[in-house]
């Protein structure tokens, strides 16, 4: 069973009545003017109702009583009374519960006093008055439950006093309604004072936790790595932390009442996060980007939230942690971008052109044409061997930029370049529009003359140049396949026909381009199938007529094709690597061959400037000098050019070590290249070979004849030997000696055949005989 105390009062903790008791106060003030008024009113309204029916003293002093106790009570509701009251809440309803029994007295003077004498007009006037001011007192004193309880009491038996003294039989039920409903009304105001009580302790504790939980978050706030935010109704930010608001680069002053959804960039996301805190909704997770306050600035939150459940007492509608996933962010971005970008140059890489060839394959309408051009880097490969990789790759880099510079060249037009990085020295240009070929074949122009223009990498200059081919759909292709392939061919075709050049597809093309692949194909199993053979040519002094030496030339005996000249697979070689293990066997075989020899001329191989940058090289050359057992001043070296214009001084290093070795060095082609006689002091040559051009024309130019004298006399006074490639005629020989050229080369003498031809060097260990090439 419930007690009465029970069913009426609450148990307010130590300490707190005070504070009960002035929130109490406090709400009664609240409508303490309603109060007043009220009485006020029924006062003048009785006033005018009996005047002339009461005595107008007795009516007067009655009202002046009343006025008097509602000026009391206003005076207590007044700031001083207030004031006082808060610190002694109970001596303030005291005064007010004093005030209250006035009140009631007062009225029921007026109901008992005028009731029984009134005419029946009145006394229902009064009944009406009664009941009101019952009903009434249980609202407007709810919170102060004695003085309610008081009034109605007071209110109620003075009107059934008044009723009874009637005596009739309507006025005895009339009070037993009055009694009944007084009890009921007070019961009433019992209940509604409990309510009030549990609500502002209910309200209380509510209070002091979300303080304690708010110290909580504040010490996470404080040294945890996230955030936590709060949102009110209308998710605006509020009790924004210290650590939140330099986030931001701001204050907390600043950011409290600012939208949160403000602060994140536009996207699909944050419309998510405006749906979920309009509709009250829990979030995980959601990733937002911050607005950018400037461009490094690239912030990544990931915000959860969940509605707040506070009660009443809290503004606070949602409540959630945000943890900063930039870095996250930054690492998928870069992961992103190296699957469509090439990490070197920058540029699109395979994937990215492949899709956006398709996509304009997709979507193209019939005027418009799309051109594909390939972009190949010529000897790209030897760049990256003379140089190492690290200039390699800055090349690569250059050469992107140059390509991409190149197609955004306004002046040459056409639509959508898409300059992509297709792997290795492979680059590709997309491009589409309704009059795309002329722009293209322009464009195809100028790339492959700026391109032939000398790069600056990490302090070297290198020569170098693209080959390009370029296929048109749809008229090359009506597939995105097909006219890459025919692109290919078109690549191909441009390197075979001598590169630093751009083809256009035609049909046709692709037989000579299949030769080639086929002749690479075949050509990597030759060393392996001993297919590859060694011819010699002599090399002859011009004053004795004596051959002293033979120059090893490569020749390849082909199962099908027959003997493949070295122009014919020599660029190959170099081109793919296989050079390298070519040239280790043509240096061993050299040296072998010479070893068999009974007197001991000398053997002049021919080294590529991929074999020069081989780290293989010297132990080659010493291990099959040790197997060979020759003197390494039998054994020289032919070098061109080139060898001197790129990477000159790890080159010449090299060069210097075989020296070292005893070993000579011949520059070969001499003329070919920039024809510059600095050449001839960068290193000190043994031999110079001047090339077969200049001795040609010799007879019939003059400039011929000046340079090749001009190089003979530097040459012989820098004490180097000069040696005139391809004689074929008596008078060039003459030439040539009336010169001073020391050594001579070429079909005059004997053309390049296998060992067996020069029958004299074979070693006849019993009687060697010493047969001399047929003089001229
Ligand atoms: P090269 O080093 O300038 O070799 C001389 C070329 O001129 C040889 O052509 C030779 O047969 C040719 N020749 C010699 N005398 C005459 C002549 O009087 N008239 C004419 N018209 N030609 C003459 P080959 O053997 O076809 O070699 C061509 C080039 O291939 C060589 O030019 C050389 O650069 C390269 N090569 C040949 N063998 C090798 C090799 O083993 N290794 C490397 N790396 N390159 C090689
Ligand atoms: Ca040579
Ligand atoms: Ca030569």
């Amino acid at each position: 069973m419930v007690s009465k105390r029970e069913r009426f009062y609450v148990d307010i903790p130590a300490g707190l009545e005070d504070w009960v008791a002035n929130r109490l106060v406090g709400a009664h003030f609240r409508i303490l003017n309603a109060l007043i008024l009220g009485h006020l009113l029924n006062a003048a309204m009785i006033f005018a109702v009996f005047y002339g029916s009461v005595p107008t003293g007795q009516l007067g002093m009655w009202s002046t009583g009343m006025i008097a106790l509602c000026i009391h009570r206003y005076m207590i509701g007044q700031g001083q009374h207030r004031k006082a009251g808060r610190k002694n809440p109970a001596k303030l309803i005291a005064a007010l519960e004093f005030n209250t029994v006035g009140l009631a007295l007062f009225a029921v003077i007026a109901l008992a006093w005028f009731f029984p004498g009134a005419t029946a007009l009145r006394q229902i006037f009064l009944t009406i008055v009664a009941t009101t001011l019952i009903a009434a007192a249980g609202y407007t004193m709810r919170t102060l439950p004695r003085a309610a309880l008081a009034y109605i009491t007071i209110i109620t038996s003075g009107m059934i006093w008044g009723l009874l003294k009637t005596g009739s039989l309507q006025a005895l039920a009339g009070s037993i309604l009055l009694g009944a409903s007084g009890m009921l009304l007070g019961r009433m105001a019992l209940v509604a004072h409990k309510l009030f009580v549990v609500r502002i302790l209910r309200e209380r504790e509510l209070h002091t936790s979300s303080e304690t939980v708010r110290m909580l978050l504040n010490d996470f706030e404080d040294h945890g790595s996230d955030w936590l935010f709060e949102l009110n109704d209308t998710g605006m930010m509020m009790h924004v932390s210290e650590r939140f608001a330099s986030a931001l680069h701001s204050v907390p002053e600043d950011l409290n009442g600012r939208s949160f959804v403000d602060l994140f960039e536009k996207s699909p996301e944050q419309d998510q996060l405006r749906d979920h805190l309009g509709q009250r909704r829990a979030f995980r997770g959601l990733a937002l980007q911050l607005q950018q306050k400037s461009s490094s600035d690239r912030s990544w939150w990931s915000v959860s939230a969940r509605p707040a459940h506070n009660g009443s007492i809290s503004t606070v509608q949602f409540r959630g942690v945000i943890s900063d996933i930039s870095a996250e962010k930054q690492a998928e971005a870069r992961v992103r971008y190296m699957a469509h970008y090439d990490s070197l140059t920058g540029l699109p890489n395979r994937m990215m052109f492949t899709t956006a060839l398709h996509r304009m394959f997709s979507e193209r309408q019939d005027d418009v044409r799309l051109v594909l051009m390939l972009i190949d880097v010529d000897h790209f490969k030897a760049v990256n061997d003379m140089y190492g990789h690290p200039v390699g790759d800055a090349f690569l880099k250059h050469v992107g930029e140059r390509i991409a510079t190149c197609a955004k060249d306004s002046q040459l037009g056409g639509e959508a370049h898409l300059v992509a990085r297709l792997g290795g020295d492979e680059f590709a240009l997309l491009m589409g529009g309704e009059d795309v070929v002329d722009h293209a074949i322009r464009l195809a122009a100028r790339l492959v003359d700026d391109m032939a223009q000398p790069f600056i990498v990490n302090g070297h200059e290198i020569n170098s140049g693209v080959s390009i081919g370029v296929a048109i759909a749809p008229d090359h292709g009506q597939s995105a396949q097909l006219l890459q392939s025919n692109a290919d061919i078109a690549l191909y075709y441009a390197k075979d026909s001598g590169r630093k050049r751009w083809e256009m597809f035609e049909p046709g093309m692709d037989v000579a381009v299949q030769k080639r692949h086929a002749i690479e194909r075949d050509l990597r199993s030759a060393l392996g199938n001993d297919e590859l053979r060694l011819y010699f040519q002599p090399l002859v002094n011009v004053e004795t007529g004596d051959t002293t030496g033979y120059e090893a030339l490569a020749r390849w005996q082909h199962p099908v094709r027959g003997l493949v000249m070295p122009n014919d697979f020599i660029p190959i070689a170099e081109e793919t690597g296989l050079i390298v293990p070519m040239g280790e066997w043509i240096i061993r075989t050299a040296m072998a061959e010479a070893a068999s020899w009974h007197d001991p001329k000398t053997i002049a191989v021919n080294l590529s400037p991929v074999q020069l940058r081989s780290p293989n090289l010297l132990p080659t050359v010493i291990s099959a000098l040790a197997e060979s057992q020759i003197d390494p001043a039998r054994f020289e070296i032919e070098i061109t050019e080139s060898v001197l214009m790129n990477d000159c001084e790890a080159n010449i290093a090299i060069l210097n070590r075989l020296h070292d070795l005893g070993i000579k060095i011949a520059l070969d082609d001499f003329g070919t290249g920039y024809a510059s006689l600095n050449y001839l002091l960068t290193f000190p040559f043994d031999k110079i070979k001047i090339d077969r051009s200049f001795v040609t024309d010799l007879e019939s130019r003059e400039d011929c004849r000046a340079i090749v004298g001009a190089v003979i006399g530097l040459a012989n006074k820098l004490g180097m030997c000069t040696l005139a490639e391809g004689v074929e005629h008596e008078a060039q020989l003459e030439q040539l000696r009336s010169e001073g050229c020391s050594m001579v080369q070429g079909w005059l003498f004997g053309k390049a055949m296998p060992a067996e031809h020069y029958a004299e060097r074979r070693t006849d260990k019993i009687a060697p005989p010493v047969v001399k090439p047929a003089k001229p």
